[in-house]
């Protein structure tokens, strides 16, 4: 007896979102030859890592990794968009799993005690139906067995116009709208803060920032695509 899914897929066949191709039933939501050539980084083996320097001299950061290198018009720019702008939740949460299993296995990451996104603003938020890095948060908080706590950071401003910003006025602008709301849920924790796209690190800085002030906190990083070389 066929499954109702089973059933609709014979007539209505999934696709992959990255390639378009007809993904076969034992197949997740991306295609196993995209899944092969996603462009993955490795940096959550190294400390020092491309990512990692993003916060020299600006924060004090433990650890921080991406797990895929973003490319203009490639497979995971696809993927992203499909994910954040077409309601595919599904994605973020294939692509946030297989990740935390990648950290789960790092030493870096072994001691994080709970994950964190970076807070959308709540009007983004409505347009959106979701904050991305809230559903990649969640899911890369199971292989590390701890809990994803999405309301341990805020954002009380929305920053729509940083995109033409210096980085020096793009961390001005953001550096005010993050604030921790109840410091007793994250006092001496080690947080793993989670974004989906890393590019000047100055939104991440700004919430480490905010996480950093309140007692005994660390912060580590993960987001799922890294934009520089
Ligand atoms: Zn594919």
């Amino acid at each position: 007896m066929l499954w109702l899914g089973e059933f609709f897929s014979l007539f209505f066949p999934a696709t992959c979102p990255a390639c378009g191709r007809g993904l076969f039933r034992n197949e997740g939501v991306v295609c196993t030859v995209c899944l092969h050539h996603l462009p993955r980084t490795g940096f959550h083996m190294e400390h020092d890592n491309p990512v990692s320097r993003v916060f020299w001299g600006r924060c004090r950061i433990e650890a921080a990794a991406a797990c895929f290198y973003f490319g203009k018009g490639g497979r995971l720019q696809q993927l992203i968009h499909h994910f954040k702008y077409r309601g595919r939740r599904d994605i973020g949460e294939f692509l946030g799993r297989e990740y935390g299993n990648d950290l789960a296995g790092s030493p870096l990451f072994r001691d994080i005690d709970m994950v964190v996104p970076v807070p959308l603003h709540p009007r983004r938020l409505r347009q959106r139906g979701f904050n991305q890095s809230a559903v990649l948060a969640a899911v890369m908080a199971g292989p590390l067995h701890v809990h994803c706590d999405d309301k341990a950071l805020v954002r009380t401003k929305a920053s729509a116009t940083q995109t033409r910003k210096s980085r020096w006025a793009r961390w001005e602008n953001v550096s005010e709208i993050f604030s921790v709301p109840d410091q007793d849920t994250i006092r001496g924790k080690h947080i793993l803060l989670v974004d989906d796209v890393i590019t000047t690190g100055a939104t991440l800085e700004a919430c480490a920032n905010a996480l950093l002030a309140v007692e005994g906190v660390r912060v580590s990083v993960a987001t799922l695509a890294f934009t520089g070389q």
